[in-house]
């Protein structure tokens, strides 16, 4: 099975060994016709603002939206905001998860910190990296709430999107990406 990670900007290569650890086969994806040949998408930390202006660039903004739709698509940290359909003070993106973001919710990059986080139905004690990470402010009712740290949403599943505020792919513990493939995405078929 083919997950993409969408390798426009931020951490593309360490959740490419992530997917390739988890037994399926990671593409970088840069094209839109590359979405066609994937069961799930990946959408990566970094920087939401430049990965949208790549993601513009490359006209891609439409085809992201429709596999969105109805495919499961998993966005980590900047991935999160993309995929969100409220982003507090500037406008959505992909926008196809029922979530509110906001940005830099933790503080700045020296605010950066790891800790456990019980995340339902994958892991009691998830190592998770926060950088510059967005928190989830708000979720519409049928949205399922995964983890919280200290009160505030930071994993949450909407059908078949999945968003999480911290980094998974730093640490060796590959249970939520084994989550995102074997229970969201291994039902998909491709032609
Ligand atoms: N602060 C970044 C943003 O707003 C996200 C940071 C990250 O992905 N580590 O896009």
């Amino acid at each position: 099975m083919k997950i993409g990670v969408l390798a426009l900007q931020g951490a593309v290569t360490e959740h490419i060994k992530a997917i390739e650890a988890c037994g399926a086969e990671g593409v970088a994806v840069k094209q839109i016709v590359q979405l066609d040949e994937i069961a799930g998408l990946l959408l990566p930390g970094g920087e939401s603002t430049a990965m949208r202006r790549l993601i513009d660039y490359a006209h891609m903004l439409p085809a992201l939206q429709s596999f969105a739709k109805d495919k499961p698509v998993f966005g980590t940290c900047a991935g999160l905001i993309l995929l969100a359909e409220t982003v507090e003070g500037e406008e959505a993106h992909i926008g196809q998860m029922r979530i509110a973001a906001r940005r830099n919710a933790f503080g700045r990059q020296v605010d950066s910190f790891e800790t456990k986080l019980a995340i339902q139905g994958v892991s009691d004690s998830f190592p998770a990296v926060f950088i510059r990470a967005p928190k989830i402010a708000a979720v519409e009712n049928e949205v399922e709430v995964l983890a919280t740290h200290e009160g505030d949403i930071v994993c949450a599943r909407d059908r078949h999107l999945l968003a999480c505020s911290f980094h998974p792919e730093l640490t060796g513990d590959l249970s939520l990406m084994k989550f995102f493939i074997k229970e969201m995405c291994s039902n998909q078929l491709i032609h």
